[in-house]
């Protein structure tokens, strides 16, 4: 009986103490989730991977709105990164990439519906084209705290360019987004999340505050501001009752998911 007991109260302390353990090993590798989105709306053939249904995208930011997530602005987050702020592990950044049309026409009154901020990183040298949004657009969706990033200037997989190329990409569109958006632009998207270490220099000498991948680089926990990492948002994200949806905002989603190469060549299409 005695040795039972003995077992037991050794079994209790062990699940115990694992429990404190696992949960300050956890604590410390929390990470604000950034959500990433392309094309919201019909999803076609052509973009299905990269492209949320207004449906879903609706019920996404219910979601997050229903179980009281934070949105913050993805400048909030550098800045409590650079200060060491312990963000609460509600907390959540909306992005989207590219600069489509339907960014404005479908995601925007949902975003404004639910009073969300959120950063949308623009090809310069695309917008205004069809498919694409217009300055005057971008100019409204910042009135409501939905702000510009820049993207390059068209889209290249910028470790294949060679360095001056892939200074103009990232310099040019920074100086175009601001002439036309009339103020500074402290942000930057790889495309397709591509960089490398001299990539990254030129992103930090051009005057960004700092750069966003998808899963690329060794960092999983955003301490390097120029590759801070994201995590790429789909429409199958709210099956299986939002468990995917769950783990995504989590905060512990980085850790768990495999990480590309840097500077390796994997992109499919231009506008990834
Ligand atoms: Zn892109």
């Amino acid at each position: 009986m005695r040795v039972v007991r003995n077992f037991l109260l050794v079994l209790v302390a062990i699940i115990i103490i694992g429990s404190i353990g696992f949960s300050l090993w956890l604590r410390d590798r929390y990470v604000v989730p950034i959500l990433t989105y392309h094309h919201v709306g019909v999803p076609s053939c052509k973009w299905r991977l990269n492209t949320v249904s207004e449906k879903s995208f609706d019920y996404q930011m219910n979601f997050i709105k229903r179980h009281g997530f934070q949105v913050i602005s993805f400048d909030s987050l550098v800045r409590g990164i650079k200060e060491g702020h312990q963000f609460s592990r509600n907390t959540v950044v909306i992005q989207f990439d590219d600069g489509y049309e339907d960014n404005y026409k479908y995601a925007f009154p949902i975003l404004k519906k639910y009073g969300f901020p959120a950063m949308i990183f623009l090809i310069s040298d695309i917008i205004n084209s069809p498919g694409f949004l217009t300055w005057d657009e971008m100019k409204e969706m910042e009135k409501y705290d939905i702000l510009a990033g820049a993207h390059t200037r068209r889209h290249p997989y910028l470790p294949e360019l060679d360095l001056m190329r892939a200074q103009d990409e990232i310099v040019g569109s920074k100086k175009v987004i601001e002439d036309h958006l009339g103020h500074s632009i402290d942000y930057f998207a790889y495309p397709t999340g591509g960089f490398t270490k001299e990539v990254k220099g030129l992103v930090q000498k051009a005057g960004y505050k700092a750069a966003v991948t998808t899963n690329r680089g060794k960092n999983k926990f955003n301490m390097d501001l120029y590759e801070i990492k994201r995590i790429h948002m789909n429409n199958t994200d709210d099956q299986y009752s939002g468990i995917v949806l769950w783990f995504k905002l989590s905060g512990y989603y980085n850790l768990f998911r495999h990480s590309r190469k840097c500077g390796v060549s994997q992109h499919k299409g231009f506008y990834e």
